[in-house]
């Protein structure tokens, strides 16, 4: 029997996905570790947390994507062989 390759992923035996963490931003949206989200600076109270600028979350880098936005996963059709 000849093989073909897979129509999934053309060969490849991967997929490029969005990331479903960030949904493709490559950023995510955390908690400000250092007033906890509250955007009060910790120690001053009355002034706004230096870190988020009072806002109380910060921009991270995703880690699953490692911020490009797009995730390499295996392709479930062929099993990674790229072969149907
Ligand atoms: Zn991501
Ligand atoms: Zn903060
Ligand atoms: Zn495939």
């Amino acid at each position: 029997m000849p093989s073909a390759e897979c129509e999934t992923c053309a060969g490849v035996g991967t997929l490029e996905t969005t990331c479903e963490v960030c949904e493709g931003v490559g950023t995510v949206v955390d908690e400000c570790q250092t007033c906890r989200g509250t955007g009060c600076d910790p120690i001053e109270m009355h002034k706004d947390c230096s870190v988020c600028d009072g806002g109380g979350v910060v921009n991270d880098g995703c880690v699953a994507c490692r911020g490009s936005g797009q995730v390499t996963v295996f392709c479930e059709t062929c099993e990674g062989s790229g072969q149907a």
